[in-house]
């Protein structure tokens, strides 16, 4: 069994991620970029509110010289629009990464390149992504939350691929024309949105319509979310 990472969430169970999803289907956007993204977070919390002194968390940060860059600024979001998290916390881990790169530094002019490993963080959601593609492709196949997931915005374009895979078969079908039924319907919306956005056309926009080309960027792309979504304190 694979190690499980300092911060991460308790095992989870596919009747617990069932509820998860439920949950994430309810609000806007890909279930399952959020769910990535609060993992994300949660992690965040977990390691400065518990874990700055943990030595395994010490040593990937060292290793990874801390986060990557957009990890690095979800961190930055999490301290300044939570009071409760300390910026001290991140001093302490971040003392820790600054300290080995000069450490890193002071090798000879041979020996002196880039070496460090993944992003600590960037490693809790690629495992997020990879375990919870794997319940909810299950799930997919239970008529009750299939009813919910057609119910919901649906998945973004790289997640419905990367689950296509795990998705059972007897389901595939209906998996897939669900989803090309979401992308023409976002196509007649962008093209509407051009038209009636003319001059000489004096029709009013739909909600759809109007907010189609930001559909379009996450649907193709995955969900950006400009602030914490999660809550705590
Ligand atoms: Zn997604
Ligand atoms: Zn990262």
């Amino acid at each position: 069994m694979k190690k499980k990472r300092r911060g991460q969430d308790k095992e989870p169970t596919l009747g617990l991620a069932a509820v998860y999803f439920a949950r994430a289907m309810q609000k806007h956007g890909c279930p399952l970029c959020r769910r990535i993204r609060e993992a994300e977070e949660r992690w965040i919390w977990n390691v400065l509110y518990e874990l700055t002194g943990d030595p395994e968390v010490h040593r990937s940060f060292a290793d990874s010289l801390g986060l990557c860059r957009g990890h690095a600024a979800l961190m930055a979001q999490v301290v300044e629009e939570r009071e409760l998290v300390s910026p001290a916390s991140v001093a302490r881990l971040y003392e820790t990464a600054v300290a080995e790169a000069l450490t890193r530094l002071s090798r000879p002019h041979e020996k002196i390149r880039d070496e460090r490993e993944e992003c600590p963080l960037c490693e809790v959601a690629r495992e997020t992504g990879e375990r919870e593609s794997w319940f909810l492709a299950k799930l997919l196949a239970d008529p009750e939350f299939w009813a919910a997931y057609e119910g919901s915005d649906g998945l973004c374009l790289p997640h419905f691929l990367s689950i296509w895979p795990k998705v059972p078969s007897r389901v595939r079908a209906k998996f897939r024309e669900d989803f090309q039924r979401r992308l023409s319907q976002l196509l007649r919306n962008l093209r509407e949105l051009q038209r009636k956005e003319r001059f000489d056309v004096d029709e009013p926009l739909t909600l759809e319509e109007s907010t189609s080309w930001q559909e379009a960027l996450w649907r193709l792309a995955g969900m950006s979310f400009f602030s914490p979504i999660l809550k705590r304190g």
